[in-house]
């Protein structure tokens, strides 16, 4: 069978997701990936996918359609903010945040129908969306509706997610707080010294859902031995469920060097969590594990972190 162990979504269409030069969230953080994904030679390796748009529909899984349709208005004028005030609107925002979703969405399929048994996209995992607003850079969650849509179209059960962008996924955790489905864990700076502030260990989950839910708040200046330390309880929480499909938000902010973070890890911190991961996901038996980029404002942690990644899902 023809099958590549890894497929990575790289495209200019997927480089159109930024706030403009000079902005944290850039368009040139796409390519910063790139070059160093070409350097290492990794891209005679994997299997370039594409991105597409995500339908409205497709949107709405996860949205509300007040808030889509929102964004649509916005995008025409490119006039306002999306949220209170971190999110501004541009000029094709619209589009350009249907087509991260669908980048996602792409990669998911290409692991569900075989094409590939992992996969990565670089600028995607925009996990502080919430199911009717924009939050920090993030306005449509590809988390949120690829988790919604594999559990809807592909029947699946019990959907992880890791997360170990130094920001608490609140986006996706809020969404799904009391979804026993949905088997979360994320490793962050602690709330009280970082935006967006909540993930804290008392955090477990509501309802039915009790359990499902880990938070690890890290301590300023956390390195990759604190980052190791913590690390088990998340392969131990995700054993616990058994989960069919796992979803990892590698955010490269949380390497030491980010401007507007205070972890410390290296990139060997995310290759042991991808590496650790797919060895989870083949013990399972399935073997899907997809990456998504999220955040990570220097341009060469994100390519360290995010191609170790790669190395280790090859
Ligand atoms: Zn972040």
């Amino acid at each position: 069978m023809d099958q590549s162990n890894l497929g990575v979504v790289v495209s200019e269409r997927l480089a159109r997701y930024g706030f403009g030069d000079g902005h944290p969230f850039g368009p040139d953080r796409h390519g910063a990936f790139v070059r160093e994904f070409e350097s290492r030679g990794l891209h005679k390796r994997a299997r370039i996918l594409e991105p597409r748009d995500a339908s409205y529909d497709e949107l709405r899984s996860f949205h509300t359609a007040e808030y889509v349709d929102l964004v649509k208005e916005r995008s025409v004028t490119g006039q306002g903010f999306l949220d209170g005030g971190d999110t501004p609107a541009f000029r094709g925002v619209y589009d350009a945040a249907a087509v991260v979703v669908g980048a996602t969405l792409n990669a998911a399929a290409a692991i569900m129908g075989g094409q590939c048994r992992h996969a990565i996209v670089p600028i995607a995992g925009l996990h502080h969306a919430g199911r009717n607003h924009a939050a920090g850079f993030c306005v449509f969650n590809d988390c949120g509706v690829v988790i919604e849509l594999l559990r809807q179209q592909s029947g699946l059960k019990r959907v992880a997610y890791v997360d170990i962008d130094a920001h608490h996924g609140d986006g996706v955790f809020y969404a799904f707080e009391a979804d026993p489905g949905v088997i979360f864990a994320d490793l962050h700076e602690d709330g009280r010294y970082l935006y967006p502030g909540t993930g804290a260990r008392s955090e477990t989950g509501k309802g039915a859902a009790v359990g499902t839910k880990l938070n690890l708040p890290m301590a300023p200046g956390a390195d990759d031995t604190a980052f190791a330390a913590s690390w088990p309880q998340v392969i131990a929480h995700l054993e616990k469920f058994e989960p069919e499909f796992i979803i990892l938000q590698c955010g490269a902010d949380s390497l030491g060097g980010d401007p507007i973070t205070h972890l410390r890890y290296s990139a060997e911190a995310h290759g042991k969590a991808a590496r650790e991961l797919a060895q989870l996901a083949e013990r399972l038996g399935h073997g899907r594990v997809l990456g998504l980029g999220g955040g990570g404002y220097n341009r060469s942690n994100l390519a360290q972190a995010w191609n170790s990644v790669v190395e280790n899902l090859l």
